[in-house]
């Protein structure tokens, strides 16, 4: 989906609502369950042009101690704006178009041309997290077995601290007995 902004881009305090409504489609490896749905407001100040609004849907992540595949909700808020000089002097060409903050990227403008599927492709990306746990206590996978952890112990012994301190408690037990 684009969205021409050539209009508001040429007159200042304009504003622009556009309501999303984008049919679940993965995107890259990113498994996404629900339409992306939310709202965008384009305004022009003048000096910039301030992208505000909020895209929510639901993807399928991995959860990153037991492996289980869930579904995430996802809600992002949308704060990006483009510096407008290069925007309305050169309408018709592809300026060079600053985003502020600095590390902002503007794979998602062409000139006038805002690419919507690319701007919400980078929005959920930042919004996915980290470490994703299909629930906060998540007892992950036994770590010498490999079981779930979550269906019940597996009757390993478990590890007391870490392995390294093992290691040199025993190192030190040598050494008080030589
Ligand atoms: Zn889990
Ligand atoms: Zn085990």
């Amino acid at each position: 989906m684009k969205l021409d902004l050539t209009e508001i881009a040429q007159h200042v305090g304009k504003q622009m609502a556009y309501e999303v409504d984008e049919p679940a489609e993965s995107i890259e490896d990113l498994q996404v369950l629900r339409p992306i749905r939310g709202s965008l407001r384009f305004t022009n100040t003048g000096d910039l042009l301030l992208v505000r609004g909020f895209l929510h849907t639901s993807v399928e992540l991995e959860c990153s101690r037991c492996l289980r595949l869930f579904e995430m909700p996802l809600l992002c808020e949308v704060e990006e704006q483009v510096e407008l000089r290069a925007l309305a002097a050169r309408p018709f060409e592809h300026p060079q178009v600053t985003i502020i903050p600095e590390e902002g990227d503007t794979l998602f403008l062409d000139g006038n041309i805002l690419d919507l599927t690319e701007l919400i492709r980078q929005m959920l990306w930042v919004s996915l997290p980290i470490k994703p746990l299909h629930a906060e206590e998540c007892k992950g996978l036994c770590p010498t077995c490999g079981a779930d952890l979550n269906e019940g112990e597996c009757g390993c012994q478990k590890q007391v601290g870490h392995p390294a301190f093992a290691v040199l408690a025993k190192l030190l037990a040598q050494m008080e007995e030589s």
